[in-house]
């Protein structure tokens, strides 16, 4: 028998395994079957190029559990590895990155996190013992039974093994008994396994018989060793991919809208295919995730370093060999094959996108509102994706019609451009509540968009800032002839006095509320517009919806909602209240501007005061009616009104 030290010169490498490992030590069964598949395929191939001229026999991976021993076994039936393989593989270089690690993070311990892969040295997170016996394809070649318990001492003997390839078995430690449970193992075996390209097996199929499960002849294969990603898209018909997608997500029920199959050789490797689902709301989003492979094997779902953020709401698999796996979460966003990766499947998304809205446009707006949070999203957050989706990116009208930005700016340009050359797109996020104005609006042969998106808001801000000239208003933020201004403002002939004075009896029945402020405004409006209505200024409202999604903008979100009551002075309502107004002279106390070096001097002055009697009835009514074109008015504030209103009838 032989005995050695495993050829590293750092004694504490298996307690800093285990400390480094803890929190994932579950990645063990993952580093062994990869090691199995891996001997298995590399006999496969020495068979298909002649080299190995043997029965290739039963290839499966088995994993078996022995309860009463305490073990857990990784069977392979691969290419196996001589006494000197072991010696050269396992005794002396499986080490050689972890010395490095070790010996550069040896302070530090608890600044290391993650994945950090060790392959078959990760088996002692869990064992105080591991065994290897295995027996090489080569021709002539003795077996071997190395075994080492969790110190760097090992021993390494001759064996007898009957069957070609290598079991490792771990003694499990008593803490991690749970890996010695069905249920545990099946589990991490679909986690993990479920798309290895060689058959896994754990136990048998069972089946209920006379009430109690029996173990059938048939192996339990765990994996579909062909999944949809790694075959040819000519192979795979539309019934294939959504066979795929449930195979992914099991509980997904529903379908998803479309997919991209995604097949990069250089200048890395990348196979994949991703799904657009339903994207309604940023509720949905997350419950399913981008899975990533290496070489099939599960890595992570966890890709928010690995694609950017928008491409995290759609679903698939993306399989790279070339990904560093083993390496801490923060290093890789600055990985360079990282990077690459990134920006491709950027550019994939997009072609395809493209592709679709070209091939056909009716087909691209139906699924249009399913897909436009994603689009939105991957628009705000990449400016090349942007400049790729501003060509399929779709606005939609009140009626129901959809046209690119470049479309809807043609379509628009002769009725929405102002004197000043503006081109003024209206909107409303709520057609119901905006019917009043967007009535108006129609009336002047405008259109009317509907911007109800949660990242509705964000876009219009990005259109504005891409394009010169052009402004996005929801209808009721201020009177339809100050929003596509034509002519100057018209002007009416009451004085600032008489303003005065109706401004004051107006506020003083205004609502009292501290989140919303009123401020009683005049304009000249149309004749047959409403006497009293509200508007609310775009740049304001704007702001504090933006604020809502964003950090560092709460300056806005905790400000009061504004809003202007405008009184139009061209409707006979208002015109005859003015009339009704009485007015005196008074004398007033003013500080006239003090002249250089002299102290200021109070000045008496005459002032015309206008006031208004006996019309709050009428007041209300007026400013009720304003409240309830804009959908504001509720509660009490309505009963009050809808009772003044039939005393009004009698
Ligand atoms: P890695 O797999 O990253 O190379 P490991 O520590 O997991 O590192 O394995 C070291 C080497 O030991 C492998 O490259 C392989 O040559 C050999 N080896 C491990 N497991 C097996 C196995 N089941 N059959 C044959 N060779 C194996």
């Amino acid at each position: 028998m032989a005995k050695g030290n495993i050829g590293v010169t750092s004694d504490n490498i298996f307690p800093v395994i285990k400390k480094f490992l803890y929190s994932d030590h579950e990645i063990f069964l993952r580093e062994l079957i990869s090691n199995a598949v891996d001997a298995t395929q590399k006999l496969k191939t020495l068979a298909s190029v002649g080299e190995f001229k043997g029965e290739l026999g039963d290839t499966k991976v088995r994993v078996i559990i022995d309860k009463n021993k305490k073990t857990l076994t990784v069977q392979d039936h691969g290419i196996g590895m001589t006494a000197d393989e072991v010696d050269r593989y396992i005794n002396q270089i499986a080490f050689s990155g972890a010395e490095e690690f070790v010996n550069k993070y040896k302070d530090k311990t608890e600044a290391i996190i993650g994945h950090f892969g060790l392959g078959f040295y990760s088996a002692f997170m869990v064992s105080d013992k591991v065994e290897i016996f295995s027996q090489s394809y080569l021709p002539d070649s003795k077996a071997v039974h190395w075994s080492c318990s969790g110190d760097p001492e090992y021993t390494m003997e001759d064996t007898i093994k009957s069957e070609r390839g290598t079991d490792i078995v771990l003694h499990i430690n008593s803490e991690f008994e749970q890996y010695l449970e069905d249920a545990t193992i099946e589990g991490l075996l679909r986690k993990y396994c479920k798309f290895l390209p060689v058959e896994i097996a754990f136990g048998k199929k069972k089946e209920w018989k006379d009430g109690k499960e029996v173990d059938l002849d048939e192996d339990n294969v765990i994996n579909d060793t062909n999944p949809a990603w790694t075959r040819k898209p000519a192979e795979l018909k539309e019934e294939d991919y959504k066979n795929f997608y449930h195979e992914l997500y099991p509980m997904q029920m529903e379908e998803p809208l479309f997919h991209i199959h995604l097949n990069v050789d250089y200048p890395f490797h990348l196979t994949g295919i991703l799904y657009f689902p339903k994207i309604k709301s940023n509720l949905d989003v997350h419950r399913n995730k981008i899975q990533l492979y290496c070489n099939q094997v599960f890595v992570t779902d966890e890709v928010e370093n690995i694609v950017p953020e928008y491409l995290t709401l759609l679903h698939g698999v993306i399989d790279s060999p070339d990904i560093p796996l083993n390496v801490s979460r923060s290093y890789l966003q600055s990985d360079n094959n990282v990077k690459k990766i990134s920006g491709h499947i950027t550019k994939k998304v997009a072609d395809k996108l493209a592709e679709m809205y070209k091939n056909d446009k009716e087909d691209f707006e139906k699924k249009w509102d399913d897909i436009k949070l994603f689009i939105l999203f991957g628009m705000l957050s990449d400016e090349k994706f942007y400049e790729r989706a501003i060509g399929f990116a779709l606005l939609k009208n009140i009626e129901g019609k959809y046209a690119t930005l470049e479309e809807y700016k043609s379509q628009i340009k002769d009725a929405q451009t102002d004197k000043d050359g503006n081109l003024v797109v209206l909107y409303t996020q709520d057609s119901d509540a905006n019917y009043t104005y967007i009535e108006r609006a129609k009336a002047k042969g405008y259109d009317v968009l509907l911007m109800d998106g949660e990242l509705d808001v964000h876009a219009m801000s990005q259109f504005e800032q891409k394009n010169e000239k052009l402004r996005f208003v929801r209808v009721d933020s201020d009177i339809i002839e100050n929003l596509i201004r034509k002519e100057e403002a018209a002007k009416d002939n009451y004085s600032d006095e008489q303003k005065e004075g109706l401004r004051k009896a107006f506020e003083a029945i205004l609502p009292q509320d501290k989140k919303l402020n009123y401020y009683v405004s005049f304009e000249a409006a149309a004749t047959d517009a409403l006497p009293v209505f509200l508007t609310q200024n775009e740049f304001m409202r704007r702001m504090k919806e933006m604020s809502a999604h964003q950090q560092g903008m709460s300056f806005y979100g905790q400000m009061p909602d504004q809003y202007n009551l405008v009184l139009n002075t061209s409707h006979p309502q208002i015109q005859s209240l003015i009339a009704k107004m009485t007015s005196e002279e008074v004398e007033e106390v003013v500080d006239k501007p003090a002249e250089e070096g002299k102290e200021p001097v109070k000045e008496t002055v005459k002032k015309t005061v206008y006031t208004l009697a006996g019309e709050e009835e009428k007041l209300h009514q007026l400013v009720d009616i304003a409240l309830l074109a804009s959908g504001q008015l509720k509660g009490e504030a309505l009963a009050k009104f809808v009772n003044r209103s039939v005393d009004l009838l009698v």
